[in-house]
């Protein structure tokens, strides 16, 4: 099975759905998808905080980095750690999608849909690789700065706890702006209570791998 979600990218390209993509289309997506996991190289990093509380203030360890905003708070409600995920496709995916994009604008479209797809996969790898080291924990889902009110100006505090520019090669242009592009970085809570299904993220589900919500392009919280 191809580590992209197809489901995921042609919704990311505007398709409603696998049926309404006609063959020819679907050979293109399918050779755009074999150029693009041939050029990216996935890289991903981690690192696990216990969660300090103070009042209404939560911290990323002992006197560490406090996270604003009510939506992330809200997202760690149920958790006594947190791990910062930083994952990319690498500067690679951006010189190929820039290559599909200048030589065909359909190639560009589909490619550029794949590779956000393909950085999904990669982020809930990284969790995935994370959870295996840590027994009898489970994770929310990978919430990311500059969602809700988590303000994006996080980002820079997020990759420097990972140290992202030296281990992965990621830094944040003073727009914000992720580079590589195809990279995502946010926080995920752990904990070893269970944890309800809204919150709760693929990584930490038995049904990760075959699961029908998945295959379709949707979730089941
Ligand atoms: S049932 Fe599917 S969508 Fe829901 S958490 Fe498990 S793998 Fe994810």
């Amino acid at each position: 099975m191809s580590e992209i979600n197809r489901a995921d990218a042609l919704r990311y390209m505007g398709f409603r759905g696998l049926e309404t993509v006609d063959e020819r289309t679907s050979a293109l997506v399918d050779e755009c998808e074999k150029k693009l996991l041939e050029a990216a190289k996935p890289r991903f990093v981690s690192r696990v905080f216990d969660i300090f509380r103070d009042g209404e203030r939560f911290f990323l360890g002992e006197n560490g980095v406090e996270l604003l905003g009510e939506d992330i708070k809200n997202h760690l409600k149920s958790c006594e750690k947190a791990a910062v995920v930083c994952s990319t496709l690498s500067a690679d995916t951006d010189k190929f999608l820039k290559k599909q994009e200048l030589s065909d604008a359909l190639s560009g479209l589909i490619s550029d849909g794949l590779a956000s797809a393909y950085a999904e996969t990669v982020s809930e790898n990284a969790l995935s690789e994370l959870l295996g080291q840590m027994k009898g924990y489970n994770a929310t889902w990978i919430f990311a700065a500059g969602y809700g009110d988590f303000p994006l100006e996080q980002v820079s505090d997020l990759l420097a706890l990972v140290d992202a520019g030296r281990k992965i090669g990621v830094t944040c242009l003073s727009s914000g702006m992720l580079t590589p592009c195809k990279t995502i970085v946010g926080v995920a809570g752990l904990s070893e209570k269970p944890l309800n299904i809204a919150e709760k993220s693929c990584a930490s589900c038995k049904m990760q791998g075959k699961c029908e919500f998945r295959k379709n392009g949707t979730r089941c919280g």
